[in-house]
């Protein structure tokens, strides 16, 4: 009965997502009670319109995040579902923001991450309120505004001391549950450079980004006196290649690139290009950077050499991925990626990990940590929820631990479900980005269901 509901209301629900993906909703620029812009901020009123008019209580706090509340009862379970979306990028087909429909799918930066189950969700709940359908616990939906650049959306919500849910989840990954996520920390560091002698270091640079391991790396050197000596050392070692300048050479390393949470998969040049200049004749403060990197960094993936390695029987081991170098005569700079595993803490590592820097003579920039998620497959929602899969897809509905993060980590008592089916190919964040028209509805069918289970 209830699928049926939700299929009448088909049309519906595709216009909604077609007019909130039509509002380009990329952060852009804090203005006057828009703290994430004007496109995020229309597409906040527009669901918080859209909300009332489907006959529920719409609250906007404070222009950070908003929700959709339905029902009665002393506690609250939340989908959380996000509003504010990634830049389109080049090489679309259609216009990503036009919402055209081709082929049984709707086009555009948005559709699935995370427009579409947002606003299915929304529905969802429409569907149960216009059937009467009994719940115990009030049900809200949650607008996010800044899931892509920061979730400072629900960092709000949490540090005003607002409701949490007792449980629920995000329609933000893919189907079946993911119950554990490893934490992630994101981390920069500085060490200054007292150089002397006849080789100097010029400047070294390499990769893009904490969480990709580098495909590339240069270093330039300053040398005194003839340097066929180090010539004749490139020529055993393939990856590298040094061009010759009038007062200095320079080193290139090539590696290969992976995501940071898969760096097996990889081949991290910047580790290797310091395996490379450890061979040559530097001496003092960079020959002693030298040994550290090679000593506790070098070409480990786990931790092991600096003491911090961890594991657990769910997600395996840490992952460790230094991704970027920048430095020059005076200074280096490195960002570095962790993701532990998600029975462990942050703390069961930090203090190794901080000793560790101190030895290298490392000074930090920054230290961003997401903690790691686990919810154990004895928690009642997590049944619920498995029986809710089992019930529409028709197969098991296995537990899946992951080394990425999802939105999930942002709010206590919730896990990722949804709206990728297993199968579908990932259109999130790409060109053409669409949602397939059957899968929305299977999505709202799917939520309403979950919904019902987990507020009763
Ligand atoms: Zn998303």
């Amino acid at each position: 009965m209830i699928d049926q509901k939700i299929l009448d209301m088909k049309e519906e629900i595709i216009k909604s997502v077609q007019d909130s993906v039509k509002i380009r909703s990329v952060e852009e620029e804090p203005k006057d009670g828009m703290p994430f812009g004007k496109g995020v901020h229309n597409s906040l009123i527009h669901c918080l319109n859209l909300s009332e008019s489907l006959g529920f209580k719409a609250v906007n706090v404070d222009n950070m995040i908003g929700y959709a509340e339905y029902g009665q009862g002393d506690e609250m379970v939340a989908i959380l579902g996000h509003l504010d979306v990634v830049p389109e990028g080049e090489g679309w087909t259609y216009p990503p923001y036009a919402a055209e429909i081709h082929n049984g799918k709707i086009y555009g930066r948005g559709t699935t991450d995370d427009k579409g189950p947002t606003i299915g969700a929304l529905y969802a709940l429409k569907a149960i309120k216009d059937l009467n359908i009994p719940l115990k616990r009030r049900v809200r939906v949650f607008f996010g505004l800044n899931e892509e650049t920061g979730s400072n959306c629900v960092k709000y919500y949490v540090e005003k001391g607002e409701e949490m849910p007792v449980c629920g989840f995000t329609p933000d990954a893919e189907y079946p549950i993911i119950n554990g996520e490893k934490g992630i920390v994101t981390c920069k560091y500085t060490r200054k450079l007292n150089q002397s002698g006849d080789m100097i270091l010029k400047s070294v640079k390499g990769g893009i980004a904490a969480n990709v391991v580098p495909d590339f790396a240069e270093a330039e050197i300053i040398v005194a006196g003839n340097n066929k000596e180090i010539k004749k050392l490139s020529d055993k070692t393939e990856d590298i290649k040094i061009e010759e300048k009038e007062n200095s050479i320079i080193i290139k390393c090539h590696g290969v690139s992976a995501h940071g949470s898969t760096p097996e998969k990889g081949k991290n040049a910047i580790s290797y290009l310091m395996k490379f200049l450890e061979r040559l004749n530097f001496t003092g403060d960079f020959k002693e950077f030298l040994d550290y990197y090679n000593e506790y960094i070098g070409t480990d993936l786990n931790g092991e050499s600096l003491g911090i390695y961890l594991e657990d029987d769910i997600s395996g081991k840490l992952i460790f991925n230094l991704g970027t170098v920048l430095g020059n005569e005076n200074e280096l700079s490195f960002e570095i990626n962790i993701r532990y595993p998600v029975k462990k803490t942050f703390e069961d590592f930090n203090d190794t990990f901080k000793e560790k820097m101190e030895l290298g003579k490392f000074k930090e920039v920054y230290l961003r940590h997401k903690k790691s998620l686990y919810v154990s497959p004895d928690t009642e929602f997590i049944k619920k929820l498995q029986k809710v899969y089992e019930e529409q897809f028709g197969e098991k509905a296995e537990l899946i631990s992951i080394g990425g993060g999802t939105y999930a980590k942002a709010m206590k008592n919730i896990v990722a479900f949804g709206p990728i089916m297993k199968g579908q190919p990932m259109v999130e964040h790409k060109p053409d980005e669409y949602i397939e028209i059957d899968s929305l509805m299977k999505n709202v069918q799917v939520m309403a269901a979950a919904i019902k289970e987990l507020a009763n």
